[in-house]
């Protein structure tokens, strides 16, 4: 359009020049000022040169229309036209040349730009080509940074054993594989409870606090579905009600979680979030998904491992110590705290017999399990307790003096006493006999410790059972 404007103002300029040409040649030739071979040889440069720079066809309309005129005018002053006619002649076959040539050399500029176009576009091609390699390349970069780091995840989780340190790993993998999220959180199943807790927590930020130690509505979906869950924005989720879960402490906006199960038994969930809407895609998810599926594995060996450990040391029914692992942790405190007073004592259930033939065996193995777990929370740090037999224990208790070692006993007595069990719609309340031995007041080796507290305790039931006696 601009070049148009341009062309239609020089082709004006080009018509007032040449107009001017001729009506000067026209006069000076009518005064005898010039010769008329030299104005038609003036008349004819400018008419080409104005076929040249102007449009072919608007150029030739100039040329011919000037001879027009000229031959009239050169008529009517009665001037021979053969002058005129032959420089007519020679311009037209110059014109024609000049003007197939530029026709032709249009239609090569032509070629070119198109040959130029065609180029361009390959180049055009050739770059999104580059672009889309280059973006090929990131992902496949992307893809081989999270192979190997799965690869090396998977080698460190498979060989430990240990479930806090496995959860560690998971949890800080999780975040490092996904390159993305604010916090991988583990929640693992309680089945006495049958409830999630917080087991581990990877935090990117250090400032944020995670106050939903049983886990929110969305850790209970994954847990009751047993599925994994894509929340791409929890404000445009219809499935969950934000208000609620961000009342459980803490506000994310996307979020991506996968149950971990072996065997067939749901052990826990592992679950990612961010406060950014549309964090995670399907891939992201299938990722943690295999994360999950890999923990899970190991999860289950660290959980057998730590249960056959715990076999090994500890009665499989009240979890109390064994007996042999008691006396290696007692022998431990005593050479460790030479100073110190300890107590030993012995329970036995009064009248157990008849408790399994009224009640039945199970009722009895419950009651055994009430008295474990009376007897465990009377105990503070570096206190154990044993079940030393069918239906007795032993506790080992420190105290500053025998007084309170005494104090002590009777207090674990009287809670065993205070705490009944619920048995066929009954309430039965069982009661124990104690028989204590003070270290080192009463005799210094555990073996001699142990038999003088057994031998309190058969004082105590010859005594009418429910009793201490420490003396
Ligand atoms: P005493 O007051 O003199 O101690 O009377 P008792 O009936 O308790 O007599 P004794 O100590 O001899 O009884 C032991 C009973 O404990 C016999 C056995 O059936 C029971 N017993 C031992 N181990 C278990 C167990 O694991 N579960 C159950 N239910 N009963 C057990
Ligand atoms: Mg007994
Ligand atoms: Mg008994």
């Amino acid at each position: 359009m601009f070049n148009n404007i341009i062309l239609k103002r020089n082709a004006l300029i080009s018509l007032i020049f040449v107009t001017q040409v001729v009506a000067l040649s026209v006069f000076f030739l009518s005064l005898g000022y010039i010769e008329l071979n030299f104005a038609v040889l003036l008349l004819s440069i400018v008419s080409i040169a104005f076929l040249i720079s102007l449009s072919y066809t608007l150029g030739l309309i100039v040329f011919l229309s000037e001879f027009v005129l000229l031959f009239i005018f050169l008529i009517i002053i009665k001037y021979p036209p053969k002058y005129l006619l032959s420089y007519f002649i020679l311009g037209c076959v110059l014109g024609f040349r000049l003007a197939e040539e530029r026709r032709s050399n249009s239609k090569k500029a032509n070629a070119i730009s198109l040959e130029m176009e065609s180029v361009q576009e390959k180049i055009n091609e050739s770059q999104n080509q580059y672009l889309g390699l280059v973006k090929i390349n990131e992902a496949l970069e992307k893809k081989i940074f999270r192979f190997t780091s799965l690869r090396k995840f998977a080698e460190e989780i498979i060989a430990n054993l240990n479930l806090e340190e496995l959860l560690e790993i998971i949890s800080s993998s999780g975040v490092e594989i996904m390159g993305k999220g604010d916090v991988c959180l583990i929640y693992l199943y309680d089945r006495d409870k049958d409830s999630l807790y917080l087991a581990n927590s990877y935090l990117v930020s250090p400032r944020v606090k995670i106050r939903a130690k049983a886990g929110d509505p969305t850790d209970y979906w994954v847990f009751r579905q047993r599925k994994r869950l894509l929340i791409v924005d929890i404000l445009r989720d219809f499935r969950f009600d934000a208000e609620e879960i961000f009342s459980y402490g803490r506000e994310f906006r996307s979020l991506i979680s996968a149950p971990i199960s072996s065997r067939g038994r749901f052990l826990g969930l592992i679950r990612m979030d961010s406060t950014q809407p549309e964090e995670f895609n399907v891939d992201d998810l299938r990722l943690l998904d295999f994360i999950a599926n890999l923990s899970a594995v190991a999860i289950d060996n660290a959980f057998l491992f730590k249960r056959m450990e715990e076999l090994a040391t500890h009665d499989s029914l009240t979890e109390l110590y064994l007996r042999r692992e008691f006396i290696k942790l007692v022998e431990e405190q005593l050479s460790r705290r030479e100073k110190e007073i300890f107590g030993f004592l012995m329970l036995d259930i009064d009248d157990f017999k008849n408790c399994n033939d009224t009640y039945g065996h199970l009722a009895g193995d419950l009651v055994l399990k009430n008295i474990s777990r009376v007897i465990k929370a009377h105990l503070v740090e570096n206190e154990f307790a044993c079940r030393y037999g069918g239906e007795e224990f032993l506790v080992f208790i420190r105290g500053g003096n025998k007084q309170q070692l005494v104090d002590r006993a009777e207090l674990i007595r009287k809670a065993i006493q205070g705490s009944s069990i619920r048995v066929r719609r009954q309430l039965i309340n069982i009661t124990v006999s104690v028989g204590l031995a003070v270290y080192p007041d009463d005799v210094q080796e555990v073996a001699q410790l142990l038999e003088l507290a057994d031998s309190r305790l058969y004082k105590a039931k010859t005594l009418g059972k429910n009793r201490l006696v420490y003396e």
